[in-house]
């Protein structure tokens, strides 16, 4: 086999190397069926099964109340800041949104199309290198929406926004740091995550939605961006992404297997905070986030001199680290060490760090 780099990837990004394997198997047969994972109906007994387990993994690791539905969906996050306020948001409502970044500006662009937004706070300011310490909200926004991660700017939430009126739902994009620590999903009315950085392939998009959400959707849409639509079939409306929830299922039990989301949260911590340290220790580079909005998922560093970045990039993507390059907005490097990503790839670019500063790589 080809010698797999330490992945640093933003997204698609690093899977657990047991779940690549054990998928390759099921390529050719899942389980002993004698059908691959790809090559079942979505109907049979097989693939529903992985469903279930999906869903019912999905459940058990997040906590996840009777009142919430799961669902797996298409057309990635992206979808999702759109079917947000079209199911939610009428010309005469407001939905407050707090900007961190690109992801929320996408965000609010699409809401815009179907009501009003208020900008409750915006770390524009400071280049989104900080999160917002507080919001201007609307009197009675709809909902509240904001970024748990914010994958270009190396920034995190700490805890959920609060502080909003009780008739408002919370919404949280959480692209990029989902099940990477425990949550409490009754805060939220709404939580939406694309598979592709922490549970999965591309392609699928989980969805956790309150059921009296489920129910209050607009239901003049076309029936593809109607919740109840695919809450109503269990997701399988039309044709589900079968290998991606597969794909899901199998990186549940993994995290399962690793200590749950609270083993996760401790294994984060514990990678992302030794990668600050080196880089606060160091006279050479510096981290780009405010120490308090620092994220867990993607540490974001300069050396303050582009040839410099540039130099570092190219030696260590030389020595086996993959795609370590910044967000051209941000500029310097980006270390996305998401879940699967190993505390030893950590070890070994806290070494190559050290050796690139001394000048003895
Ligand atoms: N939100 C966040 C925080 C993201 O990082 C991304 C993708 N990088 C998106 C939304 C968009 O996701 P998708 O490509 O699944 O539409």
């Amino acid at each position: 086999m080809t010698r797999r780099l330490w992945n640093l990837s933003a997204g698609p990004a690093v899977l657990p190397e047991s779940v690549l394997a054990e998928a390759q198997d099921s390529l050719l047969s899942l389980g002993d069926t004698g059908v691959g994972v790809c090559e079942h109906s979505h109907r049979g007994k097989a693939f529903v099964g992985v469903a279930d387990e999906a869903e019912a993994l999905c459940r058990e690791l997040a906590g996840i109340p009777d009142n919430y539905r799961v669902l797996f969906l298409q057309g990635g996050a992206s979808t999702q800041f759109a079917m947000i306020p079209m199911n939610f948001l009428t010309s005469d409502a407001t939905a407050d949104y707090i900007n961190t970044g690109a992801w929320s500006k996408k965000a609010i662009k699409e809401a815009r199309l179907f009501g009003n937004v208020n900008v409750a706070s915006t770390g524009e300011e400071t280049n989104f290198s900080t999160i917002p310490a507080s919001h201007s909200f609307s009197d009675h926004p709809r909902y509240v929406h904001y970024t748990s991660n914010n994958t270009i700017f190396g920034t995190q939430f700490a805890a959920e926004p609060d502080g909003f009126s009780d008739d408002a739902f919370l919404v949280c994009d959480a692209s990029s740091d989902i099940f990477s620590r425990p949550i409490d999903v009754s805060k939220y009315g709404i939580i939406y995550a694309g598979a592709q950085k922490n549970l999965g392939p591309s392609g699928v998009t989980l969805v956790i939605i309150r059921d009296d959400l489920v129910e209050a959707g607009n239901d003049q849409l076309t029936s593809m961006l109607q919740y109840r639509t695919h809450a109503g079939s269990d997701s399988m409306f039309n044709t589900p992404p079968t290998f991606g929830i597969y794909l899901m299922m199998l990186v549940f039990r993994w995290i399962r297997d690793n200590g749950g989301l609270a083993g996760m949260g401790t294994r984060n911590r514990d990678k992302a905070g030794r990668l600050y340290d080196t880089i606060d220790r160091s006279s050479l580079f510096r981290a780009t986030a405010a120490q308090a909005a620092r994220s867990q998922m993607n540490v974001t560093f300069v050396t303050g001199d582009a040839d410099k970045d540039a130099q570092f990039i190219a030696e260590a993507t030389a020595a086996g680290f993959n795609a370590i390059k910044g967000h051209r907005s941000v500029g310097g490097m980006r270390a996305s060490i998401y879940n699967a990503f190993p505390p030893e790839g950590v070890d070994a670019l806290i070494q190559f760090m050290d050796e690139f500063e001394n000048g003895t790589t």
